[in-house]
C-alpha cells in the first residue's frame, strides 16, 4: 500500500499524490469506506490513475461518484473508461453538461478545433445523476454542497467542503481564469458572480481543476474580476462581450462629421 499523501483531510489530489503531472486535477474525496473521483482527465491516463488508486488501498467496488465539473473534454474525456472500471459509480454532471456529454456535442466539449487541427475522440456516455445549485452530495458522513458556477463554460459546477471549495476552471494560482470561448457557453456577466461569490464566501481554499490548491486571496479575486468586468466592454472576446463602447462613441463622431485624425488616443 502505498502512503496517501492527503491534501487536506477526507481530499487526495492524485497528480500531487503521484508527485508529477498527468493532465486536470483529479480529486478523490473518500469518507469511511466511500470515495469519489471529481474529473478524471484524458483517457490515456486512466489506467495509471486507477492502478495509483488501487495501490492507496480504496477498494474500486466502493467508488460512489464520477464528477464532471463541467464538460471539456480535458476533464471528462475518460470517464467512459474510468465508469467500465468502476461499474459501481454513478456519472455526475449538471444538466448542462449532460447534454453536452450524451448528445456527443464535439464543439462544444473542445474535443473539436478544427482550427487548431485539434480533434480527439470523445465518448459520449450517459450521466446517471443530475445535480445543481443547492443540491448536496453525499458521501459517508462527508456533505458537498453544489455550486452553480457557470462563466467559463455552461453548466460548470463547484462543490463546496466545510472551508474548501472545488472550484473548476473558475480561477487557478496565478490569477487567470478558464478560457473565455462562445463556443462551449462562455458568458463573462455570469462569470463574474461566479468569481464574487467564490470571493466573497467563506470559503478559505480554493482546490482548482488545473495547477495547485490555494487560498481563497479576495485581491487575486478581485484582479479577476476587474479584468473580466473590462472584457465585457472589449473587442477582445468577440461575441462574449456585452457592447463595444467605441462604435457608440464613432456612431456619435459620424453624425457631427468629427474628422478621425481630430480625435487623441491620450485618455486611453
Ligand atoms: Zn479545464
Amino acid at each position: 500500500m502505498l502512503e496517501r499523501r492527503e491534501l487536506f483531510p477526507n481530499v487526495i489530489e492524485l497528480n500531487f499524490q503521484a508527485r508529477r503531472r498527468m493532465g486536470c486535477c483529479v480529486y478523490l474525496i473518500y469518507s469511511g469506506s466511500d470515495w469519489m473521483l471529481l474529473d478524471i482527465g484524458y483517457e490515456d491516463t486512466v489506467d495509471e490513475l486507477i492502478n495509483l488508486i488501487r495501490q492507496l488501498d480504496f477498494p474500486l467496488a466502493n467508488c460512489k461518484y464520477l464528477v464532471a465539473t463541467h464538460a471539456d473534454a480535458d476533464h471528462v474525456q475518460g470517464f467512459q473508461k474510468a465508469k467500465e472500471m468502476l461499474p459501481g459509480s454513478q456519472l455526475v454532471a449538471h444538466f448542462e453538461a449532460k447534454k453536452i456529454l450524451e448528445s456527443g456535442d464535439r464543439i462544444a466539449s473542445f474535443a473539436e478545433i478544427p482550427m487548431q487541427g485539434i480533434s480527439i475522440e470523445m465518448p459520449t456516455f450517459v450521466i446517471e445523476k443530475e445535480v445543481s445549485e443547492a443540491d448536496v452530495l453525499q458521501l459517508g458522513d462527508l456533505n458537498l454542497q453544489v455550486w452553480d458556477t457557470p462563466g467559463h463554460a455552461i453548466g460548470q459546477l463547484s462543490f463546496r467542503l466545510g472551508n474548501l471549495l472545488f472550484s473548476g476552471d473558475n480561477i487557478f494560482r496565478d490569477g487567470c481564469v478558464g478560457s473565455i470561448d462562445c463556443h462551449h457557453g462562455s458568458d463573462i456577466p455570469a462569470f463574474i458572480l461566479s468569481l464574487k461569490r467564490i470571493q466573497a464566501s467563506s470559503v478559505e481554499w480554493l482546490l482548482p481543476s488545473h495547477g495547485p490548491a490555494f487560498r481563497n486571496d479576495r485581491k487575486l479575486l478581485q484582479s479577476a474580476i476587474d479584468r473580466l468586468d473590462r472584457y465585457q466592454h472589449m473587442a477582445d472576446f468577440g461575441t462574449c462581450a456585452v457592447d463595444w463602447p467605441l462604435l457608440n462613441e464613432w456612431e456619435v463622431e459620424l453624425g457631427k462629421g468629427t474628422h478621425p485624425t481630430s480625435h487623441t488616443c491620450s485618455d486611453m
